[in-house]
């Protein structure tokens, strides 16, 4: 990778076509353009407020929350009320950000360096185009969808701020420790051995055991994304006051609402199942008679997950649409197996998320026992090494 002169700057879309109130605090110069209105601060502590600003959508955890945006700023006003929300900031305030919006910061400080570097190798790797998405194995027929999220689907703009690419919150919960975690490994990337940037991949909870990268997205294999065993992330090993301390420190408050998310249990109605598929992809399956599971990665997680019905065998893919289709806040993941109840499907399953690279949970617990995020990051990412690309 070539150096950079100076911190690389990232654009991100907020929100883009939604109500939200807006509110900047400080001294700002104010430039409008059309239907655009540009916010530069002129002050350190000038801070552009969002409010009511809808974020984890579609997922369980959706709900609105105030944003604090360092940088500039850019308000466009849409006739019907909604607007677009853009920020430009330098990548190392926003890695402070992302850290804080992602994960509680009072966690372990080599906790959030590890993540600090994960973070920032994601972003420099979607900057820099280092990892476009092949769409053209994606399948749509009468009865089959094989469908994925692909992260290189935004134009005009490098991320978003919400689970899609990284949560990115603003710097209203940075503390000390978000801000030591990043300036302590500025400008460090994860690469693989031939010194590309990783697609640092991450995700809440892999469950006991990591994901290969094609069972969630396209039909690529890194080495660096492969299946690790993950002894860490298993709380109920933990002591009572062990297991306290790691929730309360690692997650941000509205994750703590999430509980068992290493082993769960869910019930989901047939007939719901029918609804979404027809919604969704138009199929007309008749009466749910059976799930049966379809290829499976390496974890368990389910790559395809066969649907017996009246009308026949209908198949849906990968991981995402999976858990989407199985509940209309997302399932945890798709690893499970599945026990048929009357007119209900009871699914026991493991792991919260696609389970792919770190685990954040696990990470998490390695840092409360003493690794360092050279360990860490070597656990979840075999084959790599931590290289600097701008001073
Ligand atoms: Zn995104
Ligand atoms: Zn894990």
């Amino acid at each position: 990778m070539s150096g950079y002169p100076k911190t690389p700057q990232v654009h991100v879309r907020v929100a883009e076509h939604r109500k939200f109130n807006v509110e900047p605090r400080g001294e700002f110069r104010v430039e409008k353009s059309g239907n655009v209105t540009r916010y530069t601060p002129l002050a350190a502590d000038a801070r552009f407020l969002a409010k009511n600003v809808p974020i984890g959508i579609e997922f369980h955890w959706s709900q609105n929350a105030v944003f604090s945006l360092p940088g500039v700023v850019e308000v466009a006003e849409f006739g019907d009320g909604a607007k677009n929300l853009d920020n430009f900031v330098d990548v190392e305030t926003y890695l402070a950000c992302v850290v804080s919006s992602e994960m509680n910061p009072a966690a372990p400080l080599e906790f959030l360096k590890a993540h600090a570097v994960i973070s920032r190798s994601w972003l420099m790797g979607k900057i820099n185009g280092a990892h476009p998405s092949a769409s053209d194995e994606k399948i749509h027929t009468s009865d089959t969808v094989i469908d994925w999220v692909d992260t290189d689907d935004h134009h005009g703009f490098d991320v978003c701020a919400d689970d899609h690419c990284q949560r990115y919150q603003g710097d209203a919960r940075v503390n000390e420790a978000a801000r030591k975690a990043v300036e302590e490994t500025r400008g460090i990337i994860l690469a693989d051995n031939a010194g590309n940037v990783a697609d640092a991949r991450f995700s809440k909870c892999c469950g006991g055991r990591s994901e290969r990268f094609s069972t969630c997205w396209q039909p690529l294999d890194f080495d660096y994304l492969t299946p690790v065993d993950d002894p860490f992330c298993d709380l109920s090993k933990l002591s009572e006051a062990e297991r306290r301390k790691v929730m309360d420190t690692i997650l941000v408050s509205y994750d703590r609402a999430t509980q068992d998310f290493h082993d769960w249990e869910a019930e989901v109605e047939a007939s719901d199942i029918e609804k979404r598929l027809t919604e969704r992809y138009g199929f007309r399956t008749g009466t749910i008679l059976g799930l049966e599971p379809g290829n499976r990665g390496d974890s368990g997680r389910l790559r395809t997950l066969r649907i017996v019905a009246e009308n026949g065998v209908f198949t849906v893919g990968k991981e995402l649409a999976i858990r989407r289709l199985l509940s209309d806040s997302c399932l945890y993941s798709s690893w499970f197996d599945i026990a048929r109840r009357g007119s209900r499907f009871h699914l026991s399953g493991h792991g919260w998320g696609h389970g792919v690279g770190l685990c954040q949970i696990g990470a998490a617990v390695m840092a409360l026992q003493g690794y360092d995020h050279h360990h860490i990051l070597s656990f979840y990412y075999p084959n790599t090494q931590l290289l600097k690309i701008y001073e």
